[in-house]
């Protein structure tokens, strides 16, 4: 059977059927376990942001998954261990045989659905949807909650033609122009992440159940009358129906389209001869396409994507260009949406703005975690910024979030696997049952009633409130361009940045009287300024690590300690732990690794990669006595001992631009289509503007 790993499609190469048998061999045990034309899991020996952010931007299948040992990577094949080894990362293997480990799964699922006549699932669902389920299921609920329930189909028809479709939830919810504030959940952008199809299509059933039920949820009641919930459960549903459906081969090799990730769009840069055939037969089987978490405009082009077409992050041709991702932005752009989940595997994460590391923290830094603590507090996860896991760009809500002002999170359902057994990965992770981390804290339906519940809070939004005369429509409307990242080539060198254009438009039909319209803030947190904070005193003088007599055995290690200072003798924003040798960046042979120990005796960081000098940065280092662990895996050498030293930085202030923007409101009279009174708009976060008779035309004049 031909053999294509991913690094030989990058150079557009075609490896002759056979060939790639003899690359399998290679010099290291891990890189032996290895076989060609089979996926495995492994942990990527990249400690730190620095090294994953490297490992992303190499092109390699990374998950979301860091371990104590590093990041978590599938590797299709010997090819992508050589990218790895060129780059100078260790892995070991967790799974040398994916597709094994996958057969395993779809057997326990066959025996659960054949065993379970429902699950404790809202829906009773024992197994995974395929496309046509969610569609399906889409129309049922439409019709069996007919005042509850409004379908929708975006704008755009997927690569391959197919309608992508969700449902909006709220009481008379035909009513689009009402004025509650929004909250957008969605799943598959990733084809292979079936679970979050599944969680979105749950919570769905579980608003309109619990809204209905005769015993009176109090909470889903409030929730349904007085926010929208917009529900796309399959954002990419080309993607998806070939990763679901498509017959397994059963290896995981690039024609096992299992693991497709991407969607269907054929790169203008695909070399001819990988452009003929179907999405789900094709001579680039499941590299072809793009990944629409990395295809969003804001900050598009910049590290942690890639620029080669056949790779799983490849960025696509243009900034959000890909008619998948201009649904979601268009469907945005168009409602108050100021919460937002976009849902993916694996990991147990929540992430928040910002993604790549360069763009400081987002001026709404305190709140904006606060919530995502609240989050964590139902599933378990880990909450944090998503530069700290690596750097990405063109995720959706570094632009949703950065040029609408909406909270949005990116959640990582789940330990293991893109799709995990069912009754792991969705029933278990859904309800927070055990094995999930949410056991007994709620799970992730208790996590998105929580977003709900935040939904409706008033103090994460803006508010417009006023008087308007019925058979008059309010319009809000804001438009502005913004840059991506300076845009990276293949070889690695920039391109200037581009220019995209954004306008936010939406409307209120008025009632009659008073009227109250949740928004988002009027001015774009990507011009209000970075969150930071004043230092309490000066950075601390550099220190030099001593090292102790002697040279560690192998696998032996060394220890060392320093000092953080408190205030106001020292305030630092940054500890950076620098440890050096004499010899050859990229030489095994003399690598020393590093580790550092907080004040409370855990881990806070590591470098261990084959870099000379080895860097580790601690970010606001609590003050306290740190200890140093210094390792060389093959026995150090008194020729090439290590020193190291530890220098100090000053907090980043916070730097806010006073900058203040506007919506334009107009009032609309119906039966005309006159424009009776238009005026700008500024509304802070968490503020409600009274506009009093925003359609009273003695204020034109004004
Ligand atoms: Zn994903």
């Amino acid at each position: 059977m031909l053999t294509l790993a991913a690094a030989a499609l990058t150079g557009g190469l075609l490896v002759a059927p056979g060939a790639s048998a003899e690359d399998d061999t290679t010099s290291d045990p891990e890189g032996a376990r290895l076989r060609s034309g089979t996926s495995s899991l492994v942990v990527v020996d990249a400690k730190t942001q620095k090294a994953r952010s490297k490992v992303a931007a190499l092109g390699i299948d990374t998950t979301s998954k860091v371990t104590p040992q590093g990041l978590q990577a599938v590797l299709h094949g010997p090819a992508d261990a050589e990218v790895l080894r060129d780059a100078g990362f260790d892995f070991t293997v967790e799974d040398a045989d994916l597709a094994a480990t996958e057969r395993k799964n779809a057997k326990a699922d066959r025996q659960y659905a054949a065993t379970t006549v429902r699950s404790p699932l809202p829906s009773g669902r024992t197994s995974y949807r395929t496309l046509a389920d969610y569609n399906r299921e889409l129309t049922k609920l439409a019709r069996t909650y007919p005042d509850l329930v409004k379908p929708i189909t975006l704008k755009n028809k997927s690569v391959d033609g197919k309608a992508v479709r969700g449902i909006e939830i709220t009481t008379n919810a035909k009513n689009v122009r009402d004025g509650k504030p929004v909250f957008l959940q969605m799943g598959l952008h990733h084809a292979r992440e079936w679970p979050t199809g599944e969680h979105v299509m749950e919570y769905a059933y579980d608003l309109l159940q619990n809204y209905e039920s005769r015993s009176g949820d109090k909470r889903a009641k409030r929730i349904v009358e007085q926010s929208r919930t917009i529900v796309v459960p399959v954002v990419n549903p080309d993607g998806f129906d070939i990763s679901r459906s498509a017959t397994p081969i059963g290896d995981f090799s690039t024609f096992d389209y299992e693991m497709k990730r991407k969607n269907c769009s054929i790169s203008t840069t695909t070399p001819a001869q990988f452009t003929t055939g179907t999405c789900a037969d094709n001579p680039a089987g499941r590299l072809r396409g793009t990944d629409l978490n990395r295809n969003y405009p804001g900050f598009w082009g910049g590290p942690g994507a890639s620029a080669t077409w056949s790779s799983d992050t490849y960025r696509g041709d243009a900034p959000g260009g890909e008619p998948e991702v201009d649904n979601i932005r268009t469907l945005i752009s168009q409602r108050q949406v100021v919460t937002l989940i976009s849902n993916h595997t694996y990991s147990n994460l929540v992430l928040r703005p910002p993604s790549l590391l360069s763009t400081g923290q987002s001026p709404d830094e305190p709140v904006y975690a606060a919530l995502g603590e609240k989050l964590v507090g139902a599933n378990g996860y880990t909450n944090q910024a998503s530069y700290q896991l690596y750097d990405t760009s063109g995720s959706t809500e570094d632009w949703s979030y950065w040029n609408t002002g909406g909270f949005g999170f990116t959640f990582e359902i789940g330990a293991t696997e893109f799709h995990p057994q069912y009754e792991d990965g969705v029933v278990a992770e859904y309800l927070g049952l055990k094995p999930s981390t949410g056991a007994g804290k709620g799970g992730n339906r208790e996590a998105y009633y929580q977003m709900s519940l935040a939904t409706l809070d008033k103090k994460l939004h803006s508010t417009l409130t006023g008087q308007a005369p019925k058979g008059h429509t309010l319009k809000i409307r804001k438009s502005f361009v913004t840059q991506t990242s300076p845009v990276l080539r293949p070889d690695g060198s920039e391109a200037p940045p581009l220019y995209y254009e954004d306008t936010l438009t939406s409307s209120y039909a008025s009632t009659g009287g008073d009227f109250r319209w949740s928004v988002n803030p009027s001015t774009r947190p990507l011009v209000v300024g970075r969150y930071g904070r004043e230092p309490l005193g000066p950075p601390q003088e550099p220190t030099t690590l001593t090292n102790p007599a002697g040279i560690p055995a192998v696998n032996g290690t060394e220890q060392s300690t320093f000092t953080i200072e408190a205030p106001p003798e020292a305030d630092n924003g940054t500890a950076t732990v620098t440890v050096g040798w004499p010899g050859t960046s990229g030489d095994e042979a003399v690598d020393w690794d590093v580790e550092i120990i907080g004040p409370d005796g855990t881990a806070v960081a590591s470098a261990a990669t084959l870099d000379d000098p080895e860097v580790a940065v601690l970010v606001d280092p609590k003050p306290g006595e740190y200890t140093v662990r210094v390792t060389n895996y093959a026995g150090g050498a008194a020729a090439t001992d290590w020193e190291g030293e530890v220098t100090f930085r000053s907090p980043d202030p916070p730097s806010y631009s006073g900058i203040k923007e506007s919506w334009t409101l107009t009032c609309v009279k119906d039966s005309n289509g006159k424009v009776v009174n238009t005026r700008d708009v500024v509304v802070d976060r968490g503020k409600t503007r009274d506009l009093g008779g925003v359609c009273n035309r003695a204020q034109l004049k004004r």
